[in-house]
């Protein structure tokens, strides 16, 4: 599977005066592409590693897909949430849960430019809604590939805290790791699938 960089949902100076073209084109044509060919290259390299049972280099690949997987992602997220025609505020459904988690849109709203103006060197600011929480929250994101790919939706998790193995296993985490495939439950990992389809 190869991804190609999504076309703008309106035209390059459409943003303007607010979003300037020529920031949006470069932006978009020559900085969220380098994410999408970066994002090829990494899954090409993770099957080709997999073809030949190499993974020596599996820190370096998992890492290049966590970074422009997450860049691919963010910016698609970010094209997706400007228009033109803003309406200045939301409504319904999610103005409600805006003013039960922050007390008011106008709450939100300073609390989320605060955390955007002071994310640490380069990064996001990102309002999300938390499942198991069950209530939004804003996040600074300082480095996207520390180390997933944003909006990532968990089926299978392994504990590799020593915590989670050392009284048994000690520092043979790969003993725990082998072992541990013999207690999955499929059932439940099958049933996180369907709901996150
Ligand atoms: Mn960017």
């Amino acid at each position: 599977m190869t991804y190609t960089l999504p076309e703008l949902p309106y035209a390059y100076n459409a943003l303007e005066p607010h979003y300037d073209e020529q920031t949006v084109r470069i932006h978009h044509d020559m900085h969220h592409k380098a994410y999408v060919d970066g994002l090829n290259n990494a899954l090409s390299k993770l099957a080709q590693a997999r073809e030949n049972g190499d993974y020596a280099l599996i820190k370096h690949w998992e890492k290049e897909l966590a970074f422009q997987g997450s860049g691919h992602v963010l910016h698609t997220l970010f094209w997706e949430n400007m228009t033109p025609q803003s309406s200045g505020n939301p409504s319904g459904d999610l103005l409600k849960q805006i003013e039960q988690d922050f007390g008011s849109f106008e709450a939100f709203q300073k609390q989320f430019s605060a955390a955007a103006g002071a994310v640490e060197g380069s990064g996001w600011a990102v309002l999300g809604w938390q499942p198991q929480l069950g209530q939004l929250l804003i996040t600074q994101v300082e480095k996207h590939q520390d180390l997933t790919v944003w909006g990532i939706v968990p089926l299978l998790i392994l504990d590799v805290w020593e915590h989670a193995y050392y009284l048994k296993y000690q520092n043979r985490r790969a003993e725990w790791i082998k072992a541990w495939w013999n207690i999955v439950n499929w059932e439940v990992v099958e049933k996180r699938f369907e709901t996150a389809r």
